[in-house]
């Protein structure tokens, strides 16, 4: 398992790498971006990305998305994965955002998570980059890349990679951390085909060396 010091140092070679790395999600608004995050759930941002500025023309308040009818968003969404549940949670999300938040985003992850569509990892996005609150969103890049790193155990489930993670990093860095990993992920340890004979973190990484 690496160190707090070796995590540390993963995190600024990835840096090198990512300097730049943040949100692909589109959004003109907390609202607005909360509902990307909500939609990308098992699709790619690109795709949300496609069909997000017809959807927020159309519904630029919570207000006017709840009260809006499901089968219309459903159509403005139609082209995404689980487009059917996603436009009720939208819609959902919309009229209690309205009836509890006086149409305005929360910015705690328990209110975050009260909202419908809404889990631990939408609401730690929604934090992090519309509010700057720290926090690390464990998706399935940051789940991968930390366990072939040995930054976490490998039986960790989501919660347990977050607490090791944030327990690991300086609370400074968890922000930029979770999107250098995410772009890891993406780009270089990609779930099929690792780069590893590329990877500048070959001589820290385990996993990488019992692969070449
Ligand atoms: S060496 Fe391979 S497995 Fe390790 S982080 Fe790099 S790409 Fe991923």
């Amino acid at each position: 398992m690496l160190s707090d010091k070796e995590c540390l140092k993963v995190v600024e070679i990835m840096g090198k790498s990512y300097p730049d790395a943040h949100s692909s999600l589109t959004a003109d608004s907390d609202f607005h971006f909360l509902l990307a995050v909500i939609m990308s759930a098992q699709t790619t941002d690109k795709a949300v990305n496609l069909l997000s500025p017809k959807l927020f023309e159309t519904y630029k308040r919570p207000n006017e998305l709840a009260e809006a009818d499901v089968a219309d968003v459903m159509e403005l969404i139609k082209t995404i994965g689980l487009y059917r549940n996603k436009a009720k949670y939208l819609v959902e999300c919309a009229k209690k955002i309205v009836s509890d938040f006086e149409g305005v985003v929360p910015q705690t992850r328990k209110e975050l998570m009260s909202l419908p569509g809404v889990g631990r990892k939408t609401a730690d996005v929604v934090m992090a980059e519309r509010f700057k609150i720290p926090a690390i969103a464990v998706d399935t890049h940051v789940t991968r890349v930390s366990k072939r790193l040995r930054m976490v155990a490998q039986d960790a489930n989501v919660i347990e990679i977050e607490e090791a993670l944030m327990k690991k990093l300086p609370k400074s860095i968890w922000i930029v951390a979770h999107f250098r990993m995410i772009y890891w992920g993406r780009y270089q340890c990609t779930a099929r085909s690792p780069k590893c004979e590329t990877c500048p973190l070959l001589e820290m990484c385990a996993e990488g060396k019992l692969r070449i």
